[in-house]
């Protein structure tokens, strides 16, 4: 039995960023850069408008100003500006030539092609110079950049069609057990219905990794060596979940065994003790062990570190945050425990309350958690008032 984070670090030692793929970027959303952007071109390209209203000559001293015709966005006008003389312009449009500021409608006035002017003006005056917002040959996005809104319309912006990123590990899932049946049947006598592949495909898909469905799996060497074998084929993770256990149709442990090289069978953990971490090749395996609760929270402690390894993001680890506890909590002071618990903001403190029984087949107990408070080893029971870390898993209010 080794520590959780002996077991961590041995996830993430056999964990290794996935090659990266070539995409078109408006499919890059939530992936990570794996190469640096350049901008080959100043933005705005030409001396822009800021504003709508009238290209003038700074330096022009005239009240009254002759108007010699339109410059709108789009396009290049081909007069001069001198002084004298204005030209309307509109937001975005070019500065037209011999115009080197340009005044606000609002502070004009015009009539009959007269313009008169009712502001100082100095050079520069509502002109956006090329290269104001990205200069030519500047970093835009390097290397690392988690791909969100802005990135993708940055992309846009300077011609990046494509882009190389870290692409989205595909996660191959299957639970295990003689007494699972599909979420839309009646569970016949000694049967009940799966839940891990439904909470586990689902926090895949939060990960930002792509589940593949491997269906239930029965307790039978053949059907389960099949089944993991064409999971390791079309998946960079397998997820497997029940069979981990000391019990006789325990399957999952001896098979990953015989298919590749087994690097840890049991942490000192609670939920999760009989997490068994494989790898087969570069693939990695997990078998979860068959409790719901302790299924998602091995999940969140072990893999879902390991599938943002693979995808190229480098903060692996929740959010971690002194909280004070609401009221007494006991605890085993032979493993790591991780409760499910509601941590709220209260003055400069963050308070947490446990959600109740903490079984690790009680579901219950994870629904609406926004913390997993972290009991270390070593140490009892814990009373109101004392400071305990939580890894933050949801939005604290
Ligand atoms: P096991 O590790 O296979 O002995 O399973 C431990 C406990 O978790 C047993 O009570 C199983 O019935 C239950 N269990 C295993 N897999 C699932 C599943 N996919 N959904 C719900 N409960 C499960
Ligand atoms: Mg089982």
């Amino acid at each position: 039995m080794i520590p959780v984070e002996d077991a961590q670090q041995i996830v993430l030692a056999h964990t290794l960023v996935l090659p990266a793929v070539r995409v078109a970027f408006t499919e890059a959303l939530d992936r990570v850069l794996a190469q640096t952007v350049y901008a080959t071109e100043n933005i705005p390209p030409f001396p822009a408008s800021a504003v709508d209203g009238y290209a003038v000559v700074a330096a022009d001293i005239e009240a009254v100003r002759w108007l010699v015709g339109e410059q709108m966005a789009g396009y290049v006008a081909d007069f001069q500006v001198r002084p004298g003389t204005v030209a309307r312009i509109t937001t975005g449009a070019p500065l037209p030539s011999g115009a080197d500021a340009v005044v606000m409608v609002e502070f004009t006035e015009e009539r009959d092609g007269a313009v008169t002017i009712r502001r100082a003006v100095k050079a520069g005056d509502n002109v956006r110079p090329p290269g104001q917002d990205i200069a030519r040959g500047e970093v835009v996005l390097p290397a690392g950049t988690l791909l969100s809104p802005a990135e993708l319309g940055l992309l846009a912006t300077v011609g990046q069609t494509e882009v190389q990123v870290y692409p989205a590990p595909r996660v191959a899932v299957m639970s295990t057990g003689n007494e699972l049946v599909e979420s839309g049947y009646l569970p016949g006598p000694g049967q009940i219905r799966d839940a891990n592949r439904y909470s586990l495909m689902a926090a895949v898909r939060q990960a930002g990794a792509l589940p593949i469905d491997l269906g239930i799996v029965r307790d039978r060497p053949g059907e389960l060596e099949a089944q993991v074998r064409a999971g390791l084929e079309q998946a960079d993770v397998l997820l497997t979940s029940g069979g981990v256990s000391m019990g006789e149709l325990d399957l999952v442990k001896p098979l990953l065994e015989r298919l590749g090289t087994v690097h840890f069978g049991r942490v000192n953990t609670k939920p999760g003790k009989p997490l068994t971490f494989a790898t087969v090749g570069q693939k990695l395996a997990f078998a979860l062990p068959g409790f719901p609760v302790s299924a998602l929270v091995t999940f969140e402690i072990f893999v879902r570190p390991a599938l943002l390894k693979l995808q190229g993001h480098t903060r692996l680890m929740r959010p971690v945050r002194e909280v004070v506890l609401a009221h007494d909590v006991r605890h085993d002071p032979e493993r790591t425990e991780f409760q499910r618990a509601i941590v709220v903001r209260q003055d400069n403190d963050y308070v947490a309350s446990t959600t109740g029984f903490q079984g690790s087949g009680r579901l219950l107990s994870m629904v609406g958690a926004n913390a997993l408070l972290r009991l270390p080893s070593g140490q009892g029971n814990f009373a109101a008032g004392q400071r305990v870390q939580a890894l933050i898993i949801g939005e604290v209010e």
